[in-house]
């Protein structure tokens, strides 16, 4: 049996970025750069003006003493060179014409009769915007291995990139086994439940920036198994949910073995999610979660989100969620021998303070026990109980 980090780290050892991709840049958000980006120009691509107002000569410029306006230059032109004992009035974004070195805010200015005059001197420099002070010509500006948000794509763009090399998302086969399984949308017979977990997961493999792939209900029969196995390894990864624990009608783990799928653990000592399996082959990750809903989503959240972060090209240390200190709000009782992961709703107090609330039912077959948290709460194992304000790790499912 391997402990939570155990686990972890022997998953990430074998979960590598896969191949990459070239990808538009309007499908880029949340993908992962597999090469870094140089910018191909500066930006800005030339000085231009921060405000609107005058461009000038700094050193020509006396307080009340009037220039001459020479004419305007607007966001998209080129001005003429600025001529001696002249001021141009420019906007944002303007290209600074040549010759100045300045521009004066047109609140520092009063202009009459084609003449302005300024209530002080600028000194050189002032309101003006360097041409590649944000990004110079030839710099990396982005990484391999950082993700794509919405400023990215900006930068991005404003590069002039509208392609870009990405690691490829992995292909998630989903199976869900059990004679019970039903599909969401088919009245229940007797002892039939739906087959839940299958969505659930689905949208955790979304949520992860991975690719599902729903595989119709397996039932409890070695032979349906080999079959449906043996299709979804078709994929990057295999997810299973059910038939893993020890009960008669658990075939996953003989049937994985069956299929040259090389076991690497059976179990985890956590709870929920103690029956864990983990195999490969050939480069595919095969999971085989647990069957209770809430022991499925924990296992996925705390192993096959990483697994699958890293294949998209994150390194491993962001490839996990964030872990922050908490302090609990209400008394918890650990498990006697196993790691728990607690599910809870955080609030920020005042003080900057994170509150964690436990959900009421820790049940691993408690749906709700998912619904409407923020965290998951590391409880070590022990015999007394834990008092408010206990500090805890909480590894954050969303940010707070
Ligand atoms: P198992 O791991 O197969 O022993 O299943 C453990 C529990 O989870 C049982 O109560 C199953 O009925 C339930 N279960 C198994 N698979 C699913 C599923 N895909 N969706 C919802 N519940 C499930
Ligand atoms: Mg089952």
């Amino acid at each position: 049996m391997r402990t939570p980090p155990e686990a972890l780290s022997e998953i990430l050892a074998r979960a590598a970025p896969l191949d990459e991709e070239l990808v538009s840049l309007s499908d880029a958000l949340g993908r992962v750069l597999s090469r870094p980006v140089r910018a191909g120009r500066s930006l800005p691509p030339w000085d231009n003006a921060a405000m609107d107002g005058y461009a000038v000569r700094a050193r020509e410029v006396v307080p009340g003493v009037p220039l001459t306006v020479q004419g305007v230059v607007a966001a998209g032109q080129v001005g003429p060179p600025l001529a001696p004992g002249s001021a141009l009035r420019i906007m944002t974004g303007a290209p600074l014409p040549e010759g100045a070195d300045a521009v004066i805010m047109r609140e520092e200015a009063t202009e009459e009769g084609g003449r302005v005059r300024f209530v002080r001197s600028p000194r050189p420099g002032d309101h003006v915007r360097r041409r590649g002070e944000d990004v110079a010509e030839g710099s990396e500006v982005l990484a391999a291995g950082a993700e794509i948000g919405p400023g990215e794509v900006g930068l991005l763009a404003a590069l002039g990139r509208t392609l870009v090399e990405v690691h490829r998302r992995p292909q998630v086969s989903i199976l869900s086994t059990g004679d019970e399984l039903v599909p969401a949308d088919r009245p229940l017979g007797p002892g039939q439940i739906v087959g839940s977990n299958a969505h659930a997961l689905c949208a955790q493999v979304v949520q992860a920036g991975g690719l599902p792939r729903m595989v119709p209900f397996l039932p409890d029969d070695p032979e349906a198994l080999r079959v449906g196995f043996g299709a979804a390894l078709q994929a990057d990864v295999v997810l299973s949910s059910g038939g893993v624990s020890v009960g008669e009608f658990d075939h996953v783990k003989e049937v994985l073995v069956g299929l040259g799928v090389q076991q690497h653990f059976w179990q985890v000592a956590m709870k929920p999610g103690k029956p864990l399996s983990f195999g490969t082959r050939q480069g595919v990750l095969v999971f085989g979660l647990p069957g209770n809903p809430a022991s499925s989503m924990v296992s996925f959240e705390l192993f096959v989100r990483p697994a699958l972060r890293r294949m998209l090209g994150l390194p491993p240390s962001a490839a996990v969620r964030p872990r922050v200190p908490v302090r609990l709000r209400t008394p918890l009782q650990p498990d006697r021998r196993r790691v728990h992961f607690v599910r809870a709703r955080l609030e920020r107090a005042s003080d900057g303070v994170l509150w964690a609330q436990p959900a009421a039912q820790q049940g691993s077959g408690m749906l709700r026990s998912m619904v409407g948290i923020h965290a998951l709460l590391e409880v070590p194992p022990g015999e007394a109980r834990l008092e408010p304000e206990t500090e805890l790790i909480a590894h954050l499912l969303v940010m707070v």
